[in-house]
């Protein structure tokens, strides 16, 4: 199945339910409404002349067009590269050229940043060129550029110009058209969190997206009775596979919030939408349950959702489970790479599963863990996650290189992650091998350490690291984001791990903080936490 042809047969299913709604937006769409809208842009973008297989990037926040454009582009035959918003010019020039896209469509401002003043820097030709015909020095292959502004901008066309466009094209050309796509037609190049180095351009599949859409939906046992807020980015996987494309899988009604992530509106427009379903990494939950006024909402809407992207700890999953009402959470594990979903609880699963595991391999999908030597691991012992199966996407695009060393001959993809599987299959992940650290020859996780940290009771986030340490090759180093009111000091912290770790895993650094350096996706930037130690103590 397509993903244009998976909304089609949504949009016939439940024609007359609940698609999108974006209160900030002013937009309550039915399935039947979304799809008009996304045939309509389909055909825009076909009479652009933008063929199969054409790369058409979009650098914007959660918003209704990126969600129109999502199912548009599959319709269209054009491959989607997510662009995100918080990239800028050296990263957007970055991406734009590794894919070679045709097409830009950008949003011309977003939280005082001013869109249009950086694309005229890259591509200062658009200010004399017809719509079309940009010739950019920098990004040879890009023609068109695609405002979702009102306001006209030199050069480029407006969202709403497209669709013009469309509305003199007939439907049947687009059905036509997305009639002889395949499933296994790249769709998807979407950039990895950059959490372990430089983004890498994931190549995804309709098939690779489709079907990972649909089985993570039944681990939360979605139905079209079903509301998710969706307030994770849709530049990445989580957004569009997990929010917006599992909603169409399953006839659920999708729900944004607000452009960029805002734990108080998310609280807010799940409470007020009586939103059943919620997505989010660790830190968007946490900064949820401490939002302003938490305590004092009926969320009793809440039931399930997607955690994922990082550790989710014990003591977060139950806060989850019982403030937020939240009693079916799932956690989810995967990488981008795969689509992004490998393990998943599900609904069903015995409790400390749901709290202590990313639970078992989705259907369909294998994993193995293995040794240095590639030899799998007796059952319980540590080693490297690796996935096989429809999720794994062909390739990183236009790299070969970096393919091949992450998926081998008998396609299995490696994760880089250090994970443990159980008798009956469910795994949890122990850290990743790049955060692992050796201090004096002993491996440390810094999950373990983590862990055992978030049960004080001051504690409110956590992240530990390796520094540099000419003794011990490295040090155990944590950092630490204190709830609020609270004080303690480096000798406390100390002195609570003492007799409940090994002493070489108690941190020899502690340092207190305000926040931590993140990927716009909301996850941790360990890599420049080592840096920055790194440098303090050179
Ligand atoms: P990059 O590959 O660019 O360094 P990244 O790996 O963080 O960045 P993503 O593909 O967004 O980019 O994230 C996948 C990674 O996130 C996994 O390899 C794993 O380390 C981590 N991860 C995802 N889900 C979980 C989870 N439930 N528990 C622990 N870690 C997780
Ligand atoms: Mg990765």
């Amino acid at each position: 199945l397509t993903v244009g042809n998976l909304l089609k047969q949504t949009a016939a299913s439940f024609p007359y339910s609940e698609a999108l709604i974006v209160p900030y937006q002013d937009v309550r769409w039915s399935y039947r409404e979304l799809d008009t809208q996304v045939d309509c842009l389909a055909a825009g973008l076909i009479a652009l002349g933008l063929t199969r297989g054409e790369r058409i990037g979009v650098w914007a926040p959660n918003m209704v067009e990126w969600v129109v454009l999502q199912f548009a582009t599959a319709k269209a035959g054009l491959i989607l590269v997510n662009i995100n918003p918080a990239y800028r010019l050296s990263e957007l020039e970055y991406a734009l050229r590794q894919v070679e896209v045709s097409a830009l469509v950008f949003v011309p401002s977003f939280k005082s940043s001013d869109y249009v003043a950086m694309l005229s820097e890259l591509a200062p030709e658009m200010a004399g060129s017809v719509p079309g015909d940009l010739k950019s020095k920098n990004i040879p292959s890009l023609r068109w550029l695609i405002s979702l502004g009102d306001d006209p901008v030199p050069g480029a066309l407006r969202y709403g110009d497209v669709m013009e466009r469309g509305d003199a094209v007939s439907r049947n050309k687009v059905d036509e058209l997305a009639s002889r796509l395949q499933f296994d037609d790249p769709i998807n190049i979407q950039f990895t969190s950059g959490t372990t180095g430089r983004p890498k351009a994931a190549s995804l599949t309709h098939h690779n997206i489709v079907n990972n859409a649909y089985f993570t939906g039944l681990q939360m046992r979605l139905s079209d009775a079903d509301r998710m807020c969706i307030p994770v980015p849709m530049y990445h996987c989580f957004g569009m596979v997990l929010g917006t494309l599992c909603c169409v899988a399953h006839g659920a009604a999708m729900v944004f919030a607000s452009a960029g992530f805002d734990a108080t509106a998310a609280m807010e427009v799940t409470e007020a939408e009586r939103c059943s379903v919620f997505h989010g990494v660790p830190t968007m939950f946490i900064a949820a349950l401490d939002s302003p006024g938490f305590a004092d909402r009926d969320l009793s809407c809440l039931r399930t959702g997607i955690i994922a992207g990082a550790p989710c700890p014990a003591e977060l999953m139950t806060r989850i489970m019982e403030e937020m009402h939240m009693s079916q959470i799932t956690i989810a594990y995967g990488m981008t790479e795969t689509g992004p979903v490998s393990t998943q609880t599900a609904v069903d699963d015995p409790l400390h599963r749901m709290i202590e595991t990313v639970g078992r391999a989705l259907p369909h999908t294998e994993i193995k863990i293995v040794d240095g030597d590639g030899l799998i691991t007796p059952r319980g012992t540590p080693g490297e996650l690796l996935t096989r199966g429809y999720c794994v996407m062909p390739k990183y695009w236009s790299d070969p290189e970096k393919t091949a060393k992450a998926i081998d001959e008998a396609r299995w993809i490696a994760s880089g992650d250090i994970a443990v599987v159980d008798d009956e299959g469910f795994f949890q992940i122990v850290g990743r091998s790049k955060d692992m650290l050796i201090r004096g020859g002993e491996n440390i996780f810094p999950r373990e350490i983590e862990d055992l940290l978030y049960k004080h009771p001051a504690v409110e986030q956590v992240e530990v690291i390796g520094a540099p340490d000419e003794k011990y090759g490295e040090e155990v180093c944590a950092w630490i984001k204190l709830q609020d009111g609270h004080t303690v000091t480096a000798e406390e912290i100390r002195d609570f791990c003492k007799g409940k770790i090994a002493h070489f895993k108690i941190p020899r650094y502690v340092r207190f903080v305000t926040g931590f350096p993140m990927t716009i996706t909301g996850k941790v930037q360990k890599f420049v936490m080592r840096e920055m130690m790194a440098k303090e103590l050179a």
